[in-house]
């Protein structure tokens, strides 16, 4: 199991003790909860000589999934590990659908906003909100680990492949070698520029192979611009022939152009970079291609807070992954910022907004309910909740929906922080679109 976080009486971060250990301080009250997810202990008492081992928070940055690790150098335990589903495309989707019903009013000439487009001006290192939200979520995660455990550096993959050890791999004509580390860092790199996904089959989910477009027999080269990634189906029959034998004479022309997007799609990451500086922390900095390296040498299969736990050069020879369950979190954002709700043709169907809490609770807060017999849904609840006017809730539990809870049946156990949470079963489950975030 993942390790319990403990915080002392001050509030300091201690060792994470094991899941044991974590219910025998509670049954002799010497602990009490402090937060569900991630499961935390405060002791009663203040431990201000206590002995820490300062662990290490290893961050694999990723466009709809991060993953988070934290790493004990000394006996390779992976003590905790987590993974953060980001919410980037709700917030693009939210910003084109507000855009959409302006550009609507304007259209049918009724009162609208004048579009306004000359006056602004972006700060320098602007990124657009479904990209800073990324960032803004693993900072978070960051400060919130820093505060509930003792954290003495910083891992973090800067990029998906190492453009200095590549010098621009088209142009100096790095060649790949399989196995070696430049060997990953290029593969990765081949994998963005072919969009993971076979070249002649445009397959995608399959394992894909390094294939030379003019084949090796044939007088073709290592280096990268005779290199496309291909199925094994598709290699095996393309066999000793070239790209344009086989009947794809474009390839052999994009093969030769220079994948100009790496640095764009790196820019996410290099700003998360420049926020995690101000943590104060030495940060290890790496690539994927070692990542991929290192999670292969140790057998390790392949998940976002499995890749955060291999990488850097700092990676324990043997990482002790077995038996942690990684914490599913989702961002699933604070309030909406509209200010009231708008019908088919955009205009206003609601009142402004009004209190967020009713009875106390607000939306996202996990709870447990207990409704007595009598009533509908009868027995105990837990989840995240959503909250009605009405004062009768709806909770998100583990086995499905359950509706209309009276708000006198139900107590807080944590509350709404932006995030749901979910506790993988053994292997790390991927989290399935839709399912609702709640406890155990
Ligand atoms: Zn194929």
């Amino acid at each position: 199991m993942s390790r319990v976080l403990v915080l002392d009486q001050q509030r300091r971060p201690l060792m994470p003790c094991t899941p044991a250990r974590a219910r025998l301080l509670l049954k002799q009250k010497k602990a009490a909860v402090w937060r569900h997810y991630p499961f935390t202990l405060i002791l009663r008492v203040a431990r201000p000589d206590a002995i820490v081992q300062p662990l290490r928070l290893k961050i694999d940055p990723g466009s709809k999934t991060s993953g988070l690790a934290l790493v004990n150098d000394m006996t390779g335990e992976l003590v905790w590990a987590a993974e953060l589903t980001h919410r980037g495309e709700q917030v693009h989707k939210a910003l084109q659908k507000r855009a959409s019903v302006r550009r609507g009013r304007r259209q049918r000439h009724t009162r609208y906003r004048k579009p306004r487009f000359l006056n602004r001006r972006r700060p320098k290192g602007w990124l657009p909100p479904s990209l800073i939200s990324r960032v803004l979520n693993v900072e978070t995660w960051v400060a919130r680990l820093m505060r509930w455990c003792p954290i003495g550096e910083l891992s973090y993959e800067v990029a998906r492949f190492d453009t200095q050890a590549l010098q621009n791999p088209e142009i100096a004509g790095t060649a790949y070698q399989h196995g070696t580390l430049a060997g990953y860092e290029l593969k990765e790199y081949l994998l963005l520029k072919w969009g993971h996904r076979c070249a002649y089959c445009k397959q995608t989910g399959v394992p894909l192979q390094v294939e030379h477009i003019v084949p090796k027999t044939r007088g073709g080269s290592n280096r990268v611009s005779n290199l496309t990634l291909a199925c094994e189906q598709c290699n095996q029959k393309k066999g000793n022939r070239t790209a344009q034998e086989f009947g794809f004479p474009h390839l052999q022309a994009q093969a030769g152009l220079p994948f100009k997007d790496a640095a764009v799609l790196n820019s996410t990451r290099w700003a998360l970079y420049e926020r995690l500086k101000s943590s104060g922390l030495p940060i290890e900095t790496s690539m994927g291609g070692r990542t991929k390296w290192n999670r292969k040498k140790r057998d390790i299969p392949k998940a976002h807070w499995l890749d955060a736990a291999s990488i850097g050069q700092s990676t324990p020879p043997k990482v002790l992954w077995q038996h942690t369950h990684p914490l599913l979190i989702r961002a699933m954002g604070q309030q909406s910022r509209r200010m009231c709700r708008v019908d088919r043709r955009g205009f206003p169907r609601t009142r402004a907004k009004r209190k967020s809490t009713k009875h106390a609770f607000q939306t996202g807060d996990i709870v447990r309910a207990v409704v007595p017999a009598r009533l509908k849904n009868p027995g105990v609840h837990v989840g995240r909740m959503a909250s009605k006017a009405s004062g009768s809730f709806t909770i998100a539990t583990k086995r499905g929906t359950v509706t209309d809870i009276g708000y006198r049946y139900c107590t807080h156990l944590q509350r709404n922080d932006g995030y749901g949470y979910l506790i993988a079963r053994k292997g790390g489950a991927r989290l399935p679109p839709g399912l609702p975030m709640n406890c155990y």
